[in-house]
């Protein structure tokens, strides 16, 4: 079975919106098993949409398409399907019920287009959607299938995880099944030369790497008769990346982040934090806030951008800001001591450096970032230098504040195993 994906929107052609749904059902394709041959947009015009549609139905077997399910006027993507397939639209009672059930509980009044939402394609496969009013539908007709679902990703990821992957599994030839490794603070170079001999020649299961800001994760994924089985395949080769990266593995659960096994281990040690900010500006805040739980653990966050709040708020020494500068190992080291002393946290980070694009000199070039942690006392102050505009610095010492964090908890911890995890 081949595939084909079709995005409806004029703001994609126009480039106001990235075409997150392509790439997130394309991998999802990928990740099934299916291959995935054409992938197109076109924006919200009736005559074209036909045309996409034909030549669609022409050369694959499953289409996916996304957007233009809504209730307002350019929103024609069923209509046309519809038409092109020479089927009538009719009313969706259930479809309808969910539709003013979901005003209802909202306090909302419903338009007269909102109605135009429960019209489907006779005879057709009708989707929830549990977190709008357009259902998606699949239309099965002369071998080909053809699947819509609702442009907003937070919409459209839920249904297809709910009721189109379970449809197209069908259609792949026994289970694919992969488990992701997630390595932090070793580059993708290095990841790839440390697998080189893993990846060469390798069939079933699979390992493809993926990289992230400040990560790489490898993705094993195994085809066989059933989901037992792959994970019999699976399971080996895990063992064998975990043993090569070691501590640097931080899960190899698809829901844990980075963020997640750090406050993990702030939990676990039952250790409370601090953060302290400039160049970073709360990321690593938000960040860190980002998971559920860690309100036990976390205390406060600074964001001291100038030298005035970091001698004021942290109490940075006025001579140790003149004579090493703002952005230097001796002024992170003092945020994190700083930190510590007004917080009371057991553990601190302080983020310091140049994001750019101005501010940088030969000594101190732009992407220049010291990073202090300091966990009940001990300091470990580390310096690094990031390329990227500043929005890519920026986030890249986020990211590397988390990984260096990580590495001084599990050194408190006594451990750099990675013991806990189910797998
Ligand atoms: P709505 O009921 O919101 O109108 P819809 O199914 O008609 O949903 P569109 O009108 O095409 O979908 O798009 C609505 C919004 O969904 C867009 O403004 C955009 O934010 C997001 N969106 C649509 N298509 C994509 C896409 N391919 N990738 C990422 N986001 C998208
Ligand atoms: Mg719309």
């Amino acid at each position: 079975m081949t595939v084909e994906i079709i995005c409806v929107g004029t703001e994609l052609l126009l480039g106001n919106i990235i075409n997150t749904n392509a790439a997130y059902l394309a991998e999802q394709c990928a990740g099934l098993g299916l291959s995935c041959y054409y992938q197109s947009v076109v924006g919200d015009n009736r005559s074209r949409l036909m045309e996409t549609v034909k030549t669609a139905i022409g050369r694959s077997d499953i289409i996916l398409m996304s957007g233009g399910l809504g209730p307002t006027q350019d929103d024609l993507t069923k209509e046309t399907v519809a038409e092109v397939l020479s089927i009538p639209l009719v009313a969706d009672e259930h479809s309808r019920q969910r539709i003013a059930h979901y005003f209802e509980k909202r306090g909302m009044h419903i338009t007269d287009n909102n109605w135009k939402q429960a019209q489907v394609p006779e005879g057709c496969l009708v989707l929830d959607n549990e977190n709008g009013t357009a259902p998606g539908m699949i239309v099965e007709v002369g071998g080909h299938h053809i699947v819509m679902m609702p442009g907003p990703p937070g919409e459209l990821r839920p249904m297809f995880e709910n009721s189109v992957r379970p449809y197209l599994q069908e259609f792949t030839p026994g289970v694919i099944f992969s488990q992701t490794v997630k390595i932090c603070g070793v580059s993708e170079s290095l990841v790839e030369t440390k697998i080189e001999d893993l990846i060469a020649g390798q069939e079933n299961p699979t390992i493809a790497p993926y990289a992230r800001l400040g990560e790489v994760h490898l993705r094993v994924t195994a085809k066989a008769a059933d989901e037992k089985e792959a994970k019999k395949l699976i399971k080996p080769i895990v063992r064998e990346l975990k043993a090569r990266f070691g501590g640097d593995v931080y899960s190899t659960d698809a829901d844990t982040t980075l963020e997640k096994s750090v406050v993990d281990l702030l939990l676990a040690a039952n250790l409370t934090v601090a953060t302290a900010e400039s160049c970073t500006g709360g990321m690593l805040a938000s960040r860190l806030i980002n998971v559920a739980g860690i309100s036990e653990s976390y205390k406060s966050g600074y964001v001291t951008y100038s030298n005035k709040a970091k001698r004021r708020l942290l109490g940075v020494k006025k001579t140790t800001l003149t004579k090493y500068g703002a952005v230097s190992e001796k002024v992170a080291g003092e945020m994190a001591r700083g930190a510590a002393l007004f917080t009371k946290a057991d553990v601190t980070v302080a983020i310091t450096g140049i994001a750019g694009p101005d501010g940088g000199t030969k000594e101190k070039p732009v992407g220049l970032v010291y990073i202090a942690c300091q966990v009940c006392g001990k300091l470990m102050i580390k310096e690094y230098l990031f390329s990227g505009g500043r929005a890519k610095i920026r986030e890249s010492a986020t990211a590397c504040a988390l990984t260096q964090l990580r590495r001084c908890l599990l050194e408190y911890c006594g451990s750099r195993t990675f013991g806990k995890e189910k797998n």
